[in-house]
């Protein structure tokens, strides 16, 4: 059975970890968000990439759900003695050695999609990680103060520094309508027996993903199921409302059920608490199952897993 899955960062990478578990012997292939990606210090980051490899390889800070296990700050604590900007974006000794040789061979003229290869012979992912694109996409915000004037930032200084306080007007992906979807990434989806969305952000994850140019037509011919990352209208972790705002979509599993729609997903997994959205006409053509989605743990993760993997089955079956 070949899976892809569209993700994120932190959502993601946990649920891939029970999906794992969930299809040991399924070939996974997934789509990673570059949206998030930033230079600094002369040095290509790659969040949500980094997230996924880290966590399926063993190397991730289970605590925080990002950034390695037994991480020091040495380097950060020198260029703090420079005065050295940007000092809000979190970086360990061990996580700058990743960026540093993405950076080297970036430099040498590799794509991210090769360079994502070499990263991933270390860890072992167990899944194969695609970048969405090698092409530059960056996730921009734009917001606008009370004299209507407007600012431009990189989504991490809004999402990192500013912790997403200030509303967003606008959230752009600069750079996605003329990037091409890296090698791979078509014949991924293409070739997918089922295609999962997990818990990840609807719009600086799942929706940057979809606005590379030819991937949301590949992934709508397919049989999909998301899991929704809303609970009884909360994001469960981190600020994913304050990016439904600036798309005008509540904060709630029905709403983004019905954003992605019938003509994007088949089946929508949401969490017991939100069960009144099987009747919801908003979702109608979807089949919404509900079950606990809280990813509490591996086994908890697991089964979330489990029923996407079957839905998708059932559906699949149901559409032959
Ligand atoms: P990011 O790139 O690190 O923000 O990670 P993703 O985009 O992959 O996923 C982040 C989203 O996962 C958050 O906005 C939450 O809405 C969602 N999320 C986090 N934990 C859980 C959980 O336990 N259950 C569900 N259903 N969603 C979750
Ligand atoms: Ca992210």
């Amino acid at each position: 059975m070949r899976i892809t899955v569209l993700a994120g960062g932190v959502g993601a990478a946990r649920f891939l970890g029970g999906l794992k578990r969930a299809a040991p012997d399924a070939e996974i292939t997934v789509i990673g968000n570059t949206g998030d990606d930033i230079t600094l210090f002369g040095l290509r980051v790659c969040p949500d990439l980094d997230t996924v490899m880290y966590t399926l390889g063993g190397g991730i800070n289970t605590e925080q759900g990002w950034g390695r296990a037994d991480e020091s700050f040495t380097i950060r604590a020198e260029l703090d003695a420079y005065d050295a900007s940007p000092d809000w974006f979190t970086l360990g000794d061990r996580d700058f050695a990743t960026h540093i040789l993405r950076s080297q061979l970036l430099a040498s003229g590799q794509p991210l999609s090769a360079v994502t290869e070499v990263l991933c012979r270390r860890w072992q992912p167990g899944v194969r990680l695609l970048p969405m694109s090698d092409d530059p996409v960056e996730t921009h915000v734009v917001l606008s103060d009370e004299a209507g004037r407007r600012t431009v930032v990189h989504f991490q200084e809004w999402w990192v520094r500013m912790r997403a306080e200030t509303p967003a007007a606008e959230i752009t992906a600069v750079g996605a309508a003329q990037a091409v979807p890296a090698p791979g990434v078509l014949d991924a989806i293409g070739g997918a027996d089922l295609l999962l969305f997990p818990p990840s952000n609807p719009v600086v994850s799942i929706g940057t993903i979809l606005a590379v140019p030819g991937i949301r037509a590949a992934v709508a011919a397919k049989t999909v199921v998301g899991v929704s990352p809303i609970i009884g209208g909360s994001p469960v972790r981190g600020m994913a409302d304050a990016c439904l705002a600036a798309i005008g979509v509540a904060t709630s599993a029905a709403a983004v059920g019905a954003h992605y729609g019938p003509g994007l997903i088949n089946g929508w997994l949401v969490d017991e608490q939100d069960k009144a959205a099987a009747d919801d006409p908003a979702l109608a053509g979807i089949e919404v199952r509900a079950l606990p989605l809280y990813m509490r743990d591996l086994p908890a993760t697991t089964a979330i897993a489990r029923a996407a993997v079957d839905l998708a089955l059932e559906l699949a079956r149901g559409q032959a």
